[in-house]
């Protein structure tokens, strides 16, 4: 497999795309824009929210699913402020610009992906066999 670097424009267009959906995450979550824009003094006067309260209510207002894509969009952008973006995190082989346009925000080169779902299947296979095994010992 050729380990092509991304090329400034690809990466420029990338940060576009990592960009634009991190503004439709906030825009879906209004009072979470709020509590990222106001300053500090502002939040004590309202309430006097740690760190882990706006987290907590991130969650509860955008669902634990979108925090979660919010956290790998920032951490992508900060991935690519480091100049990493784009390589695997297991064996930073160069992740391809096409797979990288359907999902800016991939980790995993597509050979280090697959594999990941395998294991991912294999444990769910697993599970699925152990409560088997429980719903007949609970009926006998
Ligand atoms: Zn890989």
């Amino acid at each position: 497999m050729k380990n092509k670097t991304l090329e400034l424009n690809q990466i420029k267009s990338l940060e576009k795309l990592l960009e634009e959906q991190r503004n439709e995450i906030l825009s879906n979550g209004k009072t979470l824009l709020v509590d990222f824009s106001t300053s500090e003094d502002d939040l004590k006067d309202e309430v006097d929210l740690a760190l882990s309260d706006i987290e907590q209510g991130m969650k509860m207002r955008l669902g634990t699913r979108e925090a979660l894509y919010f956290k790998k969009v920032e951490e992508a952008l900060l991935r690519m402020q480091q100049g990493e973006y784009g390589q695997c995190v297991e064996c930073s082989a160069q992740i391809g610009y096409r797979r990288l346009q359907a999902r800016p925000t991939a980790e995993l080169c597509i050979d280090c992906k697959e594999a990941a779902e395998r294991n991912e299947t294999l444990n769910a296979e697993g599970r699925k066999h152990k409560s088997l095994g429980q719903t007949l010992n609970f009926k006998s």
